[in-house]
């Protein structure tokens, strides 16, 4: 084929699969080349690894389908680095740095809300192991942590040679036990205890893992006392961790410990608009404040909107304006929480049986979570209090109003409660993760 008609066929495949899936398009597809077409194989030129990595994670089967759809052949897809483009640096040596290509610090907007956190990892990120050690992020699901921490790998690779690992605490925790099983622990340690960077997400994963804590604690200590920079996010701040041991709490606590809070509508409005942008999409201040005004509590929630919105905008090849924005967010059904998916999760948390929770039984392993269940129920389903009583085994709703004073009064009181319940919540909210 003529390099002209192969640029044509790519282009249009380009379009058809931000077609197939709006999610994941990105405004710059349009630097993609084609860098190979020939025997069935597409093979896609990017600028580097990052993106490399993110279309094989996520593009892969909307490029295939594209690919098949419009050459009408069974072409396979793969990506591939162009001729000039940007290897990664050297890394850990457990292969590279997988990092998202969207979190930059370009791309994160900055408000009273992450004002502190933004500033300490551009600050870390300039001067890796010598002003912030360790960096802590703390803040609910959704509100930028993992963009922040990858926002710090991507800037520090661009002035600096650095070994960096970035990963989750859980796959942290993982990697240590398989050494254990295959008898490498020192493999492991050499690994973890040689990086001039050790970016750890989601900490609160330690909870509970005594001996992974123990050895947390010694790959911290190695890496802190040669000056190696450590940085950590968790959902809540090191001492509510549950269960986590008080030395790591309080090494924790030695660096710069920054909360993120939920953002304001302004700074909603400002992540609406960048979104957009980041996927080649126009939005006018009214729709970006419409948005802003639906989805309030976290990011995610909001980038779900503006995909619903542009889906709705594709498929009948209108205008977004805020007319069409109403029509596609409001008739979003939401999912329905039955007090059974309540009862599920905390029968499953408390090991106790339903038929305990609705007995006459009044000691405290089966009072607790009889009235964990009436509070959850009270909060996220639209039942009465008699109703959700009436499921417990018939009680009236004095007893369950009192459930929830009561459980309202230990989450103010109790701190290690608060992250326990938000933690049962979100098993029942997403109960696929
Ligand atoms: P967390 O790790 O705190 O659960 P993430 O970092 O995964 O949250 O963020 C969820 C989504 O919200 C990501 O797509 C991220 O890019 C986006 N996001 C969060 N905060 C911001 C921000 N201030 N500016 C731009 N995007 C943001
Ligand atoms: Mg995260």
């Amino acid at each position: 084929m003529a390099t002209a008609e192969i640029e044509d066929i790519f282009s249009q495949i380009i379009e058809r699969s931000k077609v197939i899936d709006p999610v994941n398009t990105r405004k710059w597809f349009d630097d993609l080349t084609a860098a190979h077409f020939d025997g069935g194989l597409l093979k896609i030129g990017c600028p580097d690894n990052a993106t490399v990595e993110f279309l094989r994670d996520n593009c892969k089967a909307a490029f295939t389908r594209a690919a098949q759809q419009i050459t009408g052949h069974l072409v396979s897809v793969d990506f591939c680095l162009q001729s000039g483009g940007s290897p990664s640096n050297r890394q850990g040596q457990d292969g590279e740095l997988k990092l998202h290509p969207d979190y930059t610090f370009t791309n994160f907007v900055v408000g009273p809300c992450n004002r502190l956190a933004h500033a300490s990892c551009v600050a870390v990120s300039r001067s890796p192991g010598n002003t912030y050690n360790p960096l802590f992020l703390y803040g609910s699901s959704g509100l930028g942590k993992t963009h922040l921490l990858h926002a710090v790998c991507h800037e520090t690779k661009q002035h600096a040679k650095m070994t960096i690992q970035l990963l989750s605490c859980e796959e942290f925790v993982n990697r240590f036990i398989s050494a254990i099983e295959q008898g490498n622990v020192s493999g492991f340690q050499r690994q973890f205890r040689s990086v001039d960077m050790l970016v750890i997400d989601d900490v609160q994963f330690l909870r509970e893992r005594e001996q992974s804590q123990e050895e947390f604690f010694h790959t911290f200590n190695t890496l802190y006392q040669s000056g190696r920079q450590i940085i950590l996010s968790a959902d809540c701040a090191p001492v509510e961790i549950p269960s986590l041991e008080e030395r790591l709490i309080s090494r924790f606590t030695w660096g710069l410990v920054a909360r993120i809070d939920t953002p304001s509508h302004d700074t909603r409005v400002a992540i609406v608009q960048k979104k957009a942008h980041l996927r080649g999409i126009e939005i006018s201040e009214q729709v970006a404040d419409y948005i802003a005004k639906k989805a309030q509590s976290n990011i995610r929630q909001l980038e779900g909107a503006i995909t619903t919105i542009y889906a709705l905008s594709a498929t009948i090849g209108k205008p977004i304006t805020v007319e069409l924005a109403k029509a596609a967010l409001e008739d979003e059904p939401e999912r329905h929480i039955s007090i059974t998916d309540i009862i599920e999760v905390v029968t499953d948390y408390y090991g106790v049986r339903l038929s305990d929770l609705q007995s006459k039984k009044r000691s405290q392993s089966i009072t607790l979570p009889r009235q964990v269940c009436m509070y959850l129920a009270r909060n996220l389903t639209k039942h009465s209090l008699e109703e959700i009583g009436g499921h417990l085994g018939g009680r009236d709703h004095t007893t369950v109003m009192h459930a929830c004073d009561k459980i309202e009064d230990m989450k103010k009181t109790d701190h290690k409660f608060k992250p326990l319940l938000s933690n049962l919540e979100k098993q029942i909210t997403n109960p696929t993760k």
